[in-house]
């Protein structure tokens, strides 16, 4: 068994988790390991934990003892890691034991890319998807109203006329009747037409005098009246009259987004982009303790974003032992599937087509310079190989311009890398930060975009491994699926849900399973510079700890998305547990 001595109490500012942690490492013996044992042998009275573990198939990420049975959790640090029966004596009187009947744990898994808000809002809206009739959706917008503060508006998303009897457009009068006082919005399942009320209509100033903007339909009746349906940039006309959202409806979105996290296992997130209002509600989460995980956030610097003001402001580290703000993201290029993404050559499936610069590269270079003097991390957004590769020549100038200390600049997605620059990331320390699913959700057309030679460089991540580099694993949700066990098959078999193609798409391309489990643990973690408190199962580090209802090393790869999470815990409260 590890295990440390009781620690000395630390006159370290609990503020700076650098001194704190070192402090709590050393005690641990984790730093000066002579002097640490030594002081064991001594006899130091051990520590009593709060929450044991017990029964389990404990995958530590600790080269010093890789598999255990059981962990010992004192407040929010590991303490001890070892065999049943010297872990259970360490239980406290009134510590909880959990039982894990074989359960596989592992070091809280990471989501290094995600949008915690607007998983957050898909969430909040009304999900329609299926429902057969006019009358369930009246009935839903009427249950939903009830619950919203006055002034919000019910949205929805996912219906679908052609699922109802008659097929018809559906008119706004059962939406009306539902919601008289309360704005109602509901998008069709395409995205191409909403439904409004009458509430919706009036305050967004619709009459029969509205005219059809250009490229878009208002529905109307044989009297000339507007319905209720909006269709393609009509929808406009509705949208725009939206309520802003208010701090509260922001925190909402974000503590339903959290809690579907965290029962995915996750038990950090990289929120990739967040502006002033979300960084203050997120501060509002943490000082009310209602952060379930830790958040890593990133400024939005994308586009037109004026990143002065965002980064004159210092970078915050670990408040409330939840929220860390010392990351900026930037965005060179757009998306492959909607060939936004910048290439040195044309798309293969669209001729003169080479993409289009979200941001010029000179811009690029300036804002991470900017932001490196400042002390913050800068991740960019970078798919198309010329994207990627002006990422890497403008943070190869910005390094040598502002001599940051422990810059770790990052490239997100890398979708699509020349593999001449695969050589130059090591060097310049840049992170790989990649989407395992993107590659299993954009298999079907990925290689129309590039064909077949620039096709052995999409989502490459076994040429980063290779390289040496530090991969850090994600989702991007909600465009893919918050489970990082769907990642992780995604990494292990470059198979979708349904294990096609045979074999894997690019299957020289695969990561091993103890690689897949490292990207989300201890890459995502270095990612975020918190690779001495996160990414192994061990004493002094934060008890940050998935467990996973069955040993992944053991169960064939296509079931590894079917294992169910049975805890999420992080630091040492349990924030998610399965029914
Ligand atoms: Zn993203």
């Amino acid at each position: 068994m590890t295990r440390p001595c009781r620690p000395r109490p630390s006159a370290a500012p609990r503020r700076v988790f650098g001194a704190r942690w070192l402090a709590a490492l050393g005690a641990a013996g984790l730093l000066a390991a002579p002097a640490g044992l030594a002081a064991c042998a001594r006899g130091g009275p051990e520590m009593t934990a709060d929450l044991v573990l017990l029964g389990g198939t404990v995958v530590t990420e600790d080269p010093a003892r890789p598999q255990a049975e059981a962990v010992a959790v004192s407040g929010d640090s590991i303490i001890a890691v070892g065999g049943n029966d010297e872990i259970a004596r360490l239980a406290g009187p009134a510590a909880r034991r959990i039982e894990l009947h074989g359960a596989m744990v592992v070091p809280g898994l990471i989501d290094a890319h995600g949008h915690v808000r607007s998983l957050g809002d898909e969430l909040a809206n009304l999900d329609l998807h299926g429902v057969g009739s006019v009358d369930e959706v009246a009935r839903q917008v009427k249950e939903r109203g009830a619950r919203l503060p006055p002034g919000a508006w019910v949205t929805g998303h996912g219906w679908d006329q052609n699922l109802w009897p008659g097929k018809r457009f559906p008119d706004h009068r059962p939406l009306s009747g539902a919601s008289p006082e309360r704005a109602v919005w509901l998008s069709r399942v395409d995205g191409h037409a909403s439904w409004a009320n009458l509430k919706a209509m009036r305050i967004a100033g619709i009459t029969r005098k509205t005219p059809d903007p250009p490229g878009g339909r208002i529905v109307r009746d044989a009297r000339g009246e507007p319905t209720g349906v909006f269709v393609d940039n009509a929808q406009d006309l509705v949208s725009a009259a939206r309520p802003k959202a208010t701090r509260d409806q922001i925190k909402e979105s974000l503590r339903l987004g959290l809690e579907r996290c965290a029962a995915a296992g996750l038990t950090e997130i990289h929120d990739a982009a967040v502006g002033p209002e979300v960084v203050d509600a997120y501060r509002d989460l943490a000082d009310a303790g209602r952060l379930p995980l830790r958040v890593y956030l990133m400024w939005d610097g994308i586009g037109d974003a004026r990143i002065e003001p965002l980064v004159e402001q210092p970078p915050f580290i670990n408040y409330r032992n939840r929220l860390t703000l010392r990351a900026v993201k930037l965005m060179i290029d757009g998306a492959m599937g909607s060939r936004g993404a910048v290439f040195l050559d044309d798309y293969s499936d669209d001729r003169g087509n080479r993409g289009l610069l979200v941001t010029p590269p000179e811009e690029i270079e300036r804002r991470a310079e900017l932001s490196m003097r400042k002390g913050y991390q800068v991740c960019t957004h970078a798919i198309g190989d010329r994207g990627i590769r002006l990422t890497i020549d403008a943070y190869q100038r910005a390094l040598v311009a502002a001599r940051p200390r422990d810059p770790r600049p990052r490239i997100e997605h890398l979708q699509c890398v020349a593999p001449e620059d695969v050589p130059r990331l090591k060097p310049l320390g840049i992170i790989a930060s990649m989407q395992p699913s993107h590659a299993t959700s954009d298999m079907y057309w990925a290689e129309d975009r590039v064909g077949a030679e620039r096709g052995k460089g999409l989502y490459a991540w076994r040429w980063v491994l290779d390289a040496g580099v530090v991969l850090a694993a994600g989702s991007d949700f909600p465009v893919d699926p918050e489970r990082p066990l769907v990642g992780i098959h995604s990494a292990v078999t470059r198979q979708d849900l349904k294990n096609w193609p045979a074999g894997g798409w690019h299957p020289d391309q695969r990561m091993t399973l103890d690689e897949a489990l490292r990207a989300y643990t201890a890459g995502a973690a270095y990612a975020a510079y918190e690779e001495n408190q996160k990414g192994r199962i061990a004493p002094g580090r934060w008890a940050d700890l998935t467990v996973i209802s069955k040993d992944l090393r053991t169960i064939p790869p296509a079931d590894i998305p079917n294992a169910a999470i049975d805890y999420t815990i992080v630091g040492g409260t349990v924030v998610y547990e399965k029914r």
